[in-house]
């Protein structure tokens, strides 16, 4: 069987190596220039930040074992049990940032990157769909699975003539901006390294080098999706949130402040089934809509994705 996915983030990557493992031909494209999708990690001189998800926590079997084997390899390792108090659950992170879970999952399958899907229409030759790359070239599949976010799924489906029964179409997305800043001294953040719904502007305050991701003094500062849409556009967004971070970081200086802005950073609601397929099953959707805005649902939709194909 040989499919396309489209995506790799955290579920497309984990459809992927369950059905390479199947003896599956799998081709995993993303318009992004790495792999990781939302699991982000950026370096700004020598400092390197995680600036999409920022840690993740294990509630469901499936992703346990997985997190197990990380664990044992050193791909991951708990970085607390809690930020405000210790509550007995641990925080995991990516040992050299969240995106090196990702390069980890993306070892030996064929992935190519900076290659952005254009739409999904029926196959010309012997396979049932062809994905066509806005280069023009085309990808042919007996399957595809789709993982962008669902405004991009869905616009990338008109060619196909599928109907999705619900209102699948209407799902909206909180946007995220964030602040990433290295510094010239360490912070004394109030909790175990980060601040969760910190005050009026950041939901999350996180220290990368208490993290154990960066060398250097490194902090990622995520405003609230209220803000983050009130002040998107804002031309004075950097001086604005740098005076919001200014009482996080104390007698510290910023020595480079870089913005990111997330568009489509967490889903407002969440579909109760951990895939979606087409009635052939040729077509599935997958992604952190469908089994929760966070790192284990899009693992576990991802798993759910390339069941759905192997039957
Ligand atoms: C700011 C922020 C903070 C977060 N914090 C946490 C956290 O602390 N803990 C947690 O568990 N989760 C967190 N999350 C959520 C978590 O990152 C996501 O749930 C998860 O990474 C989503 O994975 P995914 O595979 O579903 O989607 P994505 O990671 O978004 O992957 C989709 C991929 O599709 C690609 N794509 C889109 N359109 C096309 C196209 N036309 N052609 C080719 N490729 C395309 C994109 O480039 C992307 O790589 C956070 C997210 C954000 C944005």
């Amino acid at each position: 069987m040989k499919v396309v996915i489209v995506g790799a983030g955290m579920s497309g990557l984990v459809a992927a190596r369950a059905l390479t493992e199947a003896g599956a031909e799998v081709t995993v494209i993303d318009k992004g220039r790495s792999v990781g999708g939302r699991m982000a990690t950026r370096r700004i001189g020598a400092g390197v930040l995680d600036h999409g998800a920022q840690f993740f926590t294990v509630r469901t079997p499936a992703f346990r074992s997985r997190v197990d084997d990380w664990l044992e390899r050193g791909v991951v390792r708990v970085w607390n049990h809690g930020f405000e108090v210790d509550d007995g659950y641990p925080r995991y992170v990516g040992t050299a940032g969240m995106n090196s879970i990702a390069k980890d999952l993306a070892t030996e399958l064929r992935v190519e990157t900076s290659t952005m899907a254009f739409t999904v229409r029926a196959g010309s030759g012997t396979e049932r769909w062809e994905v066509v790359i806005d280069d023009g070239t085309v990808r042919p599949a007996d399957a595809v699975i789709l993982t962008c976010p669902m405004p991009q799924t869905i616009a990338l489906l008109v060619d196909a003539g599928i109907d999705f029964g619900g209102p699948m179409e209407l799902t909206e997305y909180d946007r995220t901006i964030g602040l990433l800043v290295t510094l010239d001294r360490d912070v004394e953040l109030p909790g175990a390294g980060g601040v969760q719904e910190a005050d009026d502007v950041f939901s999350f305050i996180g220290d990368n080098a208490h993290k154990g991701v960066s060398s250097v003094p490194s902090v990622t500062f995520h405003a609230r999706p209220t803000w983050s849409e009130e002040h998107w556009d804002d031309d004075t967004l950097i001086e604005s949130l740098r005076s919001a971070a200014a009482p996080w970081i104390g007698e510290a200086s910023i020595i480079d402040a870089q913005v990111k802005k997330w568009r489509m950073a967490t889903p407002r609601e969440v579909w109760p089934d951990p895939c979606w397929t087409t009635e052939d099953d040729t077509i599935v959707l997958a992604g952190d809509v469908f089994a929760g805005p966070k790192v284990e649902g899009a693992h576990n939709s991802g798993l759910a994705a390339a069941h759905a194909l192997l039957g």
